[in-house]
């Protein structure tokens, strides 16, 4: 249920409540990105008019072809970058590709200290950047830019996260990875997989993770 005030949306914390009891039953097991996606007003991030779904299992669009993704999945991702790897080093540094409405990248900013973000859509990335500032988040920094080759000038990164689908993981983007840092991305055309980089002092490790949907990584700005 919403109720809307001075139009600020307002949810009720049992709508929210109900998302995470449902993000406990598929699996997702970190409170502290739990926590984060409790809140996070995620209907504040999609139009008025679906806000009404905004904590269902269901990816929405946000305009310009492009999805807010399920909670589910932006937890399940969050959560797997957060898990420490190999070298048991703490994720403090993430880089986002695909800024979108900002969603992901304000539950981001609740369990990482420093966020970057990319997004090549440009209204996308002034409204993410406005609704991220509504919201007084001040340690995500939101580039208008393309993506594809990260952002080698603020590397490295302890994670790296990526919103829409490459054909292939990007040598340019696990460059920018430390050592002990892990990358979550969604990789494929059709049939697309979730995949986990890892880079430890030896070198690279991938493993596929689950079958997943997502919009595909385009080259360029528009
Ligand atoms: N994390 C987002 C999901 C957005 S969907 C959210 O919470 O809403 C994926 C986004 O990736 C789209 O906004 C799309 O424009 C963007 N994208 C696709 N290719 C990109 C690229 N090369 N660089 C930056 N952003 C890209």
């Amino acid at each position: 249920m919403n109720v809307r005030v001075n139009g600020i949306g307002m949810t009720s914390p049992r709508t929210r409540q109900r998302m995470i009891e449902r993000l406990r039953t598929q699996g997702i097991r970190d409170e502290a990105v739990l926590a984060a996606m409790f809140e996070v007003p995620r209907h504040l991030f999609v139009d008025e008019a679906l806000s009404s779904r905004a904590y269902d299992d269901v990816s929405l669009p946000i305009n310009y072809q492009q999805t807010i993704s399920q909670p589910y999945i932006v937890a399940r991702m969050i959560e797997v970058l957060r898990a420490s790897g190999p070298a048991g080093r703490p994720v403090k540094r993430v880089l986002e590709i695909g800024t979108g409405c900002g969603y992901q990248a304000a539950v981001l900013s609740h369990v990482f200290p420093e966020v970057y973000s990319m997004e090549r859509i440009q209204p996308l990335y002034e409204r993410a950047k406005k609704q991220l500032l509504d919201l007084k988040i001040t340690n995500v920094q939101v580039r208008y830019a393309d993506g594809c080759a990260g952002l080698p000038g603020s590397a490295p990164f302890d994670g790296i996260i990526m919103a829409a689908a490459a054909p292939e993981i990007s040598d340019a983007l696990r460059e920018q990875l430390a050592v002990g840092g892990r990358m979550v991305l969604p990789v494929g055309r059709q049939e697309q997989w979730l995949y986990l980089v890892e880079r430890d002092a030896k070198g690279f490790r991938e493993s596929r993770l689950e079958p997943v949907k997502f919009v595909p990584l385009l080259m360029g700005k528009e």
